[in-house]
C-alpha cells in the first residue's frame, strides 16, 4: 500500500481539501461512491485532531469514520474494542479490503502479540484492535517513537454505569489522555442517552468534544409486530422466514435461556440449522456457536440478549424478537443487526402479555425501578402502536420522520376503521361481571361461551355476556381487546395475576355508552403479503437464477479463502451485480461496494459467471488483461507485484505496459521504470541499434527493452514544438 499522504499537515488543509482526500480512500479501499451522513465530518474532525462522540445506530457506518484517518496518515489508528470476536470480524474485513490490520488479545500467543507490536513502529499495521485491559498494560510501555493518529474507542456506551453494557476496564481509559495528550479521541457508539453521553466525555477526559448524533433510521429494515401469537403459530412464521430467506442466516431472540433452547430444539427438529447461544454456556461453547453462525454453516441462532454486541456479519437477514426486548434501545439494536450491507432485511416481533409480566417483574427487582419502568412502558406503547412504526421509534430517538414509512406492517395495511362499540360494551361489561378477576384467555373465553372445566366451576357461564361473542374467533377477540388496552379503555393489572380491569376512562365509556371506534381484524398471515412470496415454487426469475449463480461463484472463493462468504462480497454488492451484470473488469469495479483489492482478486470469477449467463464469450481477451496491469500499476502495485497477484511472469507485465503506452493508456512512466535505465536504453538505440536487444537483454529484465523503445515513440508523438 502507498501511502502518499503520511507527511500532510491536515490541519492546513480546507475542509474541502480533507474530505477529497478522505473521499478518494473511500473509493479505494472500499468502492463506495460517496460518504453516508456525517461520516465526512467525523472524518475531518479526527485529521484536524480534535476529540469527538459519534452516535450512530448498528449499521450507520461508524467503523469507516476511524478507518479512513489510517489511510490518511502515517500513524497506527488503536480501536478500543470490547469483544475479540468483533475485533476478528474486523480484522479480517479491513484486510479483504486491503488494509493492513490486527489485533493484540489474549486468545493469541505471545509471540504473535510481540511480533504485532513491534510492527506498530515500522507503519506497516494501519488499523490495531485492542481490548481496553490490554490497551491499559501495553499503552504504559509505548515511547514517543509511536506515530499514533487516532484513538477510537469503540462501542464507548461501555464506560458509563448508566448504560447496560458496563465494563469496568473502560473506565480506566482515561489514562489516554494522560499518556497521548496530543492524540485525538474519537468515542463512538449506538447507543446512549444523554447521560451516557455525558459520561463518556468526561470519563475519557476529551477536550471540547464535539457531538455528532447520526439518523437513526434504518430504512431498509421492514418492520412488523404480533400480539399474543400461540406457540404453534410462531414456530410456522418462523419456518416461514427462514424458508423466504434461503441461504441467508437470521436471529430468533428469546427473553429466557429455556426459549431459546426450546425454539432451537424445534427449529433443528424440522430440519433447520439452528444453534443456540445465552450466557448459561461456557465460553467455549459461545465462540464455537458464533463462528458456526458467522463462517454460514448454521442458518439461525436462538439466541438470548447475551448475544450479538461482538456480531458483525454483514448479511443477517432478519431478525425474530420472540419476545418482547425490556426497552426500545435493545430492540433497535437487536434489529439492528439486521441488513447491515443496506440490502433489505426483515424485523418481526412477537409479543404477549406474558412478556410484559415478567419484563414489569424485572423492572421491579432492578436498581433504576422508575426509569426502567419508564422505558419499558415506552416499548410497549411502540407495540401496541396504530402509527407507522418506524415513525414512532424514530421519535423515541427524537428524531421525526415527516412521513409513513411504508415498509412496516402498519403502512402495508392500514387497519381499516371500523364501530367496534358492541365489541367493546360487551368485553367491558364482561370483565365488569367477573369482578375484574379474569385476565385476557378466561376473558375470551366467557364471550365465546367456551365450557371449560375451570370456567364453568368459577360460575362464568351465569353472566349475562356469557357467550355474547361466539361470532368471532379466538384471535379475533384477542386483537380487539388488545386494541381496547391501546386505547387506555381497559388495563392490566400485573401485579394482580394479569387481570383485567377497565380504567376510569372505560367506566365512563361503559356508562355513557360512547362510541368506540376500532381497527379491523386482519389475521397476520394475510397481512403484508408482498414480503412473504414463497420462493419455494420452482420457477425462479433470470435475476434469482443469476443471483443463486453468483452466491455459488462467492462460496466457493470464501471456501478457498477460508473466509465467511460476506468477506469476499456482501449481499448488498451480490444484488448490485445482478442489477448491472457487469462483463468487464472496469464495470465490475464501477459497483458500489467493489473497492481495488476486491476488484483484483474477484473480477474474473464473477464476470465469467455472467458472461456465461448472459451467453457471451467466456474468453476474457488480452484486453481486459492489460486493464487490470494498468489498475494494479495505479494503485501502487510494481513490476514484480503484479506478476505475482496474477501469477504471470514479469516480461508478459511489460509486454502488457508495452501496448498500454502503445494506445496512450499509460502516460506517467515513472514506477515502470528508471531515469538510468530509459537513458541506458536510449544510447544504445543510438549508438548500436541492429544490437538493442542483445546488449540490454544482459542487463535488463526481458521485456523492459522494449518498453523503453515505445516510451521514446510515445513521447516523440507527444512532442509539441
Ligand atoms: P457500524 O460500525 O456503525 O455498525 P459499519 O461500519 O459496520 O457500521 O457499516 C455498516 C455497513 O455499511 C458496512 O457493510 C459498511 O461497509 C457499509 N458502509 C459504511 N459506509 C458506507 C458508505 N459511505 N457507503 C456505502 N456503504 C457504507
Ligand atoms: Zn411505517
Amino acid at each position: 500500500m502507498r501511502s502518499d499522504n503520511s507527511k500532510i499537515d491536515y490541519r492546513s488543509l480546507t475542509d474541502d481539501e480533507i474530505a477529497s482526500k478522505a473521499w478518494a480512500m473511500l473509493a479505494r479501499f472500499y468502492g463506495y461512491s460517496s460518504f453516508r451522513p456525517l461520516q465526512q465530518d467525523v472524518i475531518i474532525r479526527a485529521m484536524r485532531r480534535l476529540d469527538s462522540v459519534v452516535l450512530m445506530p448498528t449499521g450507520g457506518g461508524k467503523s469507516v469514520c476511524y478507518q479512513i484517518p489510517a489511510l490518511l496518515s502515517s500513524g497506527v489508528v488503536i480501536v478500543v474494542s470490547p469483544l475479540i470476536a468483533l475485533m476478528h470480524d474486523q480484522v479480517a474485513a479491513l484486510i479483504s479490503n486491503g488494509i493492513p490490520a490486527a489485533t493484540v488479545n489474549s486468545l493469541q500467543s505471545d509471540e504473535d502479540n510481540r511480533e504485532i507490536m513491534e510492527q506498530l513502529y515500522t507503519g506497516r499495521i494501519r488499523v490495531l484492535y485492542i481490548s481496553p485491559e490490554r490497551l491499559l498494560l501495553e499503552m504504559e510501555r509505548w515511547n514517543s517513537d509511536l506515530d499514533i493518529a487516532l484513538f477510537a474507542i469503540d462501542e464507548a456506551h461501555c464506560i458509563s454505569q448508566w448504560g447496560h453494557d458496563f465494563r469496568p476496564g473502560y473506565t480506566r481509559l482515561s489514562r489516554i489522555k494522560e499518556l497521548f495528550p496530543h492524540v485525538p479521541v474519537m468515542a463512538l457508539t449506538a447507543t446512549a442517552d444523554r447521560l451516557t453521553r455525558e459520561d463518556i466525555a468526561a470519563q475519557l477526559r476529551l477536550e471540547d468534544p464535539r457531538l455528532f448524533i447520526g439518523s437513526f433510521d434504518r430504512p431498509n429494515i421492514s418492520i412488523s409486530v404480533q400480539v399474543n401469537p400461540g406457540k404453534s403459530r410462531r414456530l410456522r412464521q418462523i419456518s416461514d422466514i427462514i424458508d423466504r430467506h434461503r441461504g441467508d442466516s437470521g436471529i430468533v431472540y428469546c427473553m429466557s435461556r429455556k426459549g431459546a433452547e426450546d425454539i432451537d430444539k424445534q427449529l433443528r427438529d424440522r430440519g433447520y440449522r439452528s444453534v443456540v447461544y445465552h450466557a448459561g454456556l461456557t465460553a467455549a461453547e459461545r465462540t464455537e456457536a458464533q463462528r458456526r453462525f458467522i463462517n454460514g454453516d448454521v442458518q439461525v441462532v436462538c439466541a438470548t440478549v447475551a448475544f450479538g454486541m461482538g456480531i458483525d456479519k454483514s448479511n443477517i437477514r432478519w431478525v425474530v424478537h420472540n419476545n418482547m426486548p425490556r426497552n426500545i434501545e435493545c430492540y433497535y439494536q437487536e434489529i439492528g443487526r439486521a441488513g447491515r450491507d443496506g440490502a433489505s432485511a426483515e424485523a418481526v416481533m412477537f409479543y404477549s402479555y406474558a412478556d410484559i409480566a415478567t419484563l414489569q417483574s424485572f423492572v421491579d427487582d432492578s436498581g433504576q425501578q422508575a426509569l426502567n419502568s419508564e422505558k419499558l412502558q415506552r416499548m410497549k406503547e411502540f407495540a401496541e402502536s396504530s402509527l407507522c412504526r418506524r415513525r414512532v421509534l424514530l421519535s423515541y430517538f427524537n428524531e421525526i420522520l415527516d412521513h409513513d414509512c411504508g415498509n412496516c406492517d402498519v403502512c402495508l395495511s392500514p387497519p381499516e376503521r371500523i364501530d367496534g362499540t358492541v365489541i367493546a360494551l360487551k368485553a367491558m361489561s364482561a370483565i365488569v361481571r367477573t369482578g375484574e378477576n379474569v385476565g385476557i384467555t378466561m376473558l375470551i373465553d366467557i364471550l365465546r361461551g367456551a365450557s371449560r372445566q375451570e370456567l364453568v366451576q368459577r360460575g362464568y357461564d351465569r353472566i349475562k355476556t356469557y357467550g355474547a361473542g361466539r361470532d368471532m374467533s379466538f384471535a379475533q377477540w384477542n386483537g380487539y381487546i388488545s386494541q381496547l388496552i391501546q386505547l387506555g379503555l381497559i388495563e392490566i393489572a400485573y401485579n394482580e395475576g394479569n387481570h383485567l380491569k377497565l380504567t376510569a376512562y372505560g367506566r365512563k365509556v361503559l356508562a355513557d355508552r360512547s362510541e368506540v371506534t376500532l381497527a379491523r381484524y386482519i389475521p397476520f398471515e394475510s397481512r403484508g403479503k408482498r414480503s412473504s412470496a414463497k420462493v419455494t415454487e420452482p420457477q425462479l426469475t433470470p435475476a434469482q437464477r443469476l443471483m443463486e449463480i453468483l452466491k455459488e461463484v462467492r462460496l466457493k472463493l470464501a471456501r478457498k479463502e477460508a473466509v465467511p462468504p460476506y468477506l469476499v462480497l456482501s449481499d448488498k454488492v451480490i444484488q448490485e451485480l445482478v442489477r448491472f451484470e457487469p462483463v468487464d473488469m472496469e464495470s465490475f469495479s464501477r459497483v458500489e461496494g467493489i473497492g481495488e483489492r476486491k476488484t483484483v482478486r474477484y473480477w474474473r470469477p464473477f464476470v465469467t459467471a455472467i458472461r456465461r449467463f448472459k451467453g457471451m464469450d467466456v474468453k476474457l481477451g488480452n484486453g481486459m488483461s492489460q486493464e487490470e496491469t494498468l489498475l494494479l500499476l495505479n494503485s501502487g502495485y510494481d513490476v514484480a507485484a503484479i506478476a505475482e497477484a496474477k501469477g504471470i511472469k514479469t516480461a508478459t507485465v511489460y509486454q502488457h505496459l508495452t501496448e498500454l503506452v502503445n494506445a496512450d493508456k499509460l502516460t506517467d512512466f515513472s514506477t515502470v521504470i528508471t531515469r538510468e535505465q530509459y537513458l541506458r536504453a536510449m544510447n544504445v538505440a543510438k549508438s548500436n541499434p541492429t544490437e538493442y536487444y542483445e546488449i540490454l537483454g544482459n542487463e535488463m529484465p526481458s521485456g523492459l527493452p522494449r518498453l523503453a523503445l515505445a516510451i521514446s515513440d510515445f513521447l516523440l508523438r507527444h512532442k509539441t514544438d
